[in-house]
């Protein structure tokens, strides 16, 4: 579904991403894991097309997103959002803010966004704060909440950002438990992430970002459990 290949992105003359190689296969969820600043944020924002690449390519189904002929909203639309807090509108109830790019950039009627979102609330225990502002809700309704409304239009590609880190621990599960739910649904996901339990569990593989290069990838019992490289090891060590 996803190839990078030699990412490299530039903030003036500092380099962030250095040559980033990674894949998503359909189907798969794949973790990024690395150092707060080792560059995961703007990989995810490259991705979506927020951030211009200074170099290499991203191949969405095979199509170069990052070639400037590219309809980059055309891109959005194939690709699903979420970062780690203020996903949601605050003037808008949850049910508007989760229809609202299905009605207005997919072009579906109304009525038809309205079920699906209903549906697709209920799944996750939220049908009864559809109508509700999101400050009425928890954090973790807000941000199960996001993942609805990024979903909805149906992406092949689902990019979660540190989606659980501006939660109170109590919430991190339910958030998380989505995600699960998402994958045993046969969404393709890549998530940066700071739950190694989680990506333990739960990642087809993990990627480990060190100073804007992937430094070692694999299944999560390598990468996590028993690292290749120094680096990752003493990554580990600090965060778990
Ligand atoms: P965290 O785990 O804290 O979220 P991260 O891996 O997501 O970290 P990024 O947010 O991608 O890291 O940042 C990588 C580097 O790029 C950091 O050194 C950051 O200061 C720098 N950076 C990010 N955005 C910009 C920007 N708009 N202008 C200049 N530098 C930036
Ligand atoms: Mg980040």
């Amino acid at each position: 579904v996803l190839a990078v290949e030699g990412l490299v992105k530039l903030f003036g003359e500092t380099p962030v991403l250095r040559g980033v190689d990674l894949a998503v296969g359909e189907h798969e969820v794949v973790c990024v894991i690395g150092a707060s600043g080792s560059g995961k944020s703007t990989l995810m924002r490259c991705l979506n097309l927020l951030e211009q690449v200074d170099d290499g390519r991203v191949l969405l189904d095979g199509q170069d997103v990052t070639d400037p002929r590219a309809d980059a909203d055309a891109v959005r639309r194939r690709i699903g959002v979420v970062f780690q807090a203020y996903n949601l509108f605050p003037h808008m109830s949850v049910l508007d803010n989760v229809t609202l790019a299905p009605r207005v950039v997919h072009g579906l009627p109304r009525r038809e966004a309205e079920e699906r979102a209903m549906a697709l609330l209920a799944r996750v225990g939220l049908a009864d704060k559809a109508r509700d502002y999101p400050d009425r809700l928890s954090g973790g309704q807000q941000q199960r909440a996001a993942i609805v409304r990024a979903v909805l239009p149906g992406p092949r590609l689902l990019l979660l950002d540190e989606v659980t880190s501006a939660l109170d621990p109590e919430l991190v599960g339910e958030v998380l438990s989505l995600v699960r739910d998402l994958k045993g649904q046969g969404m393709t996901i890549l998530m940066a992430t700071h739950e190694m339990g989680f990506a333990r569990q739960v990642a087809d593989r993990v990627c480990f970002l060190d100073e804007g290069r992937v430094l070692e990838e694999g299944p999560p019992e390598q990468v996590l459990v028993d690292p290749r490289e120094p680096r990752t090891r003493r990554f580990l060590a600090r965060v778990i």
